[in-house]
């Protein structure tokens, strides 16, 4: 009987370990099951979570990137409408940065970038977010309700990129250009606020580097014209549209018609005449000035043909064809061509050329004043103080700015730089030309003071080949309208 308990009690102790063991490995399995999945969950939490802080973060910099500056943006453009600040964006752009790459590396790159970010997050004015829009170009957005901040930030902020940055083997010196755009329009949305910063940094970046531009009207208009005349200008050129203009320049003792200053304009077949102030620096930038350059002196060469054999022309020469080695044999085999003798030529140039490339200037110079042709100093007094040059290079002439003339015609009191320069003049043995005459009293104080040669409206416009021809037949008029 107690054997017969006992063989019942066995396989019930045998079902009940065994259920035991069971559900401890059944337990221990799930257990397991929900570790993994947790870890699993933690890990893909932890993953969106750097995703999206990458989503917002420049890893170089660790400053927020573009597509968070423009919910900033969004944001603080919301709240204005709202009654909030005004909102400016300042549109900051390395001047330098891609040569200090190319000479100092990738990693020089890195650090100029890392510090430019570390100096602009020390600006924590008026509200201040601060991104890294890619490349070198950095935005800062201000909420402004006390006006003039802006500015005053944007200054700062030259100041302080301006300053030299640390990198492996020295310092680079990058500096950068500023556009500044403010919501004035409630409808602007935050795609056009940086589009307008960005129209300011492009006219900041074209005429005054390391500077600080504030988007006005127009600017934009500007801009898109002038790149639908960039596209145009090559074709132009090849359709021969880029033709000399002729402004007579007179003796002014004597009331002599010497010569003409060749003046470049664009003939465009829909708009009209461009003004070489709309194009000279755009075939500068694009590398065809010189084609251009060579072409006006043939044309020119071509037209002074059928005028007296006695008059001179004046070509404008860019800072930029100093670059070009063979620039002086080239100009000296279109005047053999032409037959236009070198001695009937002047060359104007301007002081930033002798800035810029001063030894190559030098020696082109030289060259072709050995071979007769004669130099002027267009612009004088306006550009870089270049005093020494005037000992130094091979100049024959100073052409007054039109803006002392223009000045002195508008305030008749101040004729004090005009006489300096003439002085100036006498000192070195330099010829002068004075030009913008617009007045006859103008004329007869310059005349006065001893300036050789003058150009104005009061002489003639520039005009063109033909128009010149017919004017050159009525010359005896010139006399009376010029005393
Ligand atoms: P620039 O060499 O100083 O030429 C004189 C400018 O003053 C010309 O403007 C001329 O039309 C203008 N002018 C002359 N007299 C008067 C006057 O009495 N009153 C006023 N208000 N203006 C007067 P333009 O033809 O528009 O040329 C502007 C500038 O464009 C030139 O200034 C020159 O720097 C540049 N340029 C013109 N043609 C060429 C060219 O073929 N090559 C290069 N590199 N530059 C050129
Ligand atoms: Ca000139
Ligand atoms: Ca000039």
């Amino acid at each position: 009987m107690a054997s017969n308990t006992a063989d019942g009690i066995a396989p019930f102790l045998l079902y009940l370990v065994t259920s035991l063991a069971m559900s401890f490995v059944v337990g221990a399995f799930l257990l397991r099951i929900q570790l993994r999945l947790r870890r699993a969950l933690d890990r893909s939490h932890r993953k969106q979570r750097q995703l999206s802080a990458s989503a917002r973060i420049d890893s170089l910099t660790g400053l927020i990137n573009r597509a968070a500056f423009m919910r900033a943006l969004d944001r603080a453009l919301d709240a204005w409408r709202n009654g909030g600040p005004p909102v400016a964006v300042l549109l900051i752009d390395l001047d330098h940065f891609k040569t200090v790459k190319d000479t100092h590396g990738h990693a020089a790159g890195d650090d100029v970038l890392i510090e430019t970010a570390r100096r602009l997050s020390g600006f924590q004015e008026a509200n201040t977010t601060v991104a890294r829009l890619g490349g070198d170009e950095f935005a800062l957005l201000l909420e402004d309700d006390q006006g003039g901040i802006p500015r005053r930030v944007g200054r700062r902020l030259l100041d302080t990129l301006a300053a030299p940055i640390p990198i492996p083997n020295g310092f680079a010196r990058v500096g950068a250009t500023i556009g500044l755009a403010v919501s004035e329009d409630r409808a602007v949305t935050s795609q056009e606020l940086l589009h307008a910063a960005d129209v300011a940094l492009y006219d900041g970046k074209r005429h005054s580097r390391g500077s600080l531009r504030a988007y006005e009207a127009g600017m934009d208009e500007a801009q898109r014209d002038r790149s639908m005349l960039e596209g145009d200008l090559r074709r132009a050129m090849t359709a021969g549209e880029i033709v000399p203009y002729y402004q007579p320049l007179i003796e002014l003792h004597g009331d002599r018609l010497i010569g003409f200053e060749v003046l470049a304009r664009w003939q465009h077949p829909v708009r009209g005449i461009i003004p070489p102030t709309s194009f000279i620096q755009m075939a500068e930038e694009s590398g065809r000035i010189g084609e251009m350059f060579y072409t006006l002196l043939g044309r020119a060469c071509e037209d002074a043909r059928n005028w007296p054999t006695d008059l001179r022309l004046s070509v404008n020469i860019s800072p930029t064809q100093f670059a070009e080695p063979l620039m002086a044999s080239r100009i000296l085999s279109i005047l053999d061509k032409a037959g236009f003798p070198p001695a009937r030529l002047e060359l104007e140039i301007t002081e930033s050329t002798l800035v810029d490339e001063v030894s190559s200037a030098r020696e082109i110079l030289n060259t072709l004043r050995n071979a007769g042709i004669s130099v002027a100093l267009d612009d004088f007094g306006t550009g870089y103080s270049s005093l020494r040059h005037l000992s130094d290079l091979p100049v024959d002439r100073l052409k007054i700015d039109r803006g002392f003339v223009a000045s002195a015609q508008r305030n008749g009191e101040d004729w004090r730089i005009i006489r300096a320069i003439v002085q100036l003049a006498g000192t070195f043995n330099l010829a002068t030309t004075a030009e913008g005459i617009e007045a006859p009293e103008i004329l007869s104080t310059l005349r006065d003071m001893g300036c050789d040669i003058g150009q104005g409206y009061l002489f003639g416009r520039p005009i063109s080949a033909e128009q010149t021809s017919l004017w050159l037949q009525q010359r005896p008029a010139l006399r009376a309208m010029a005393s």
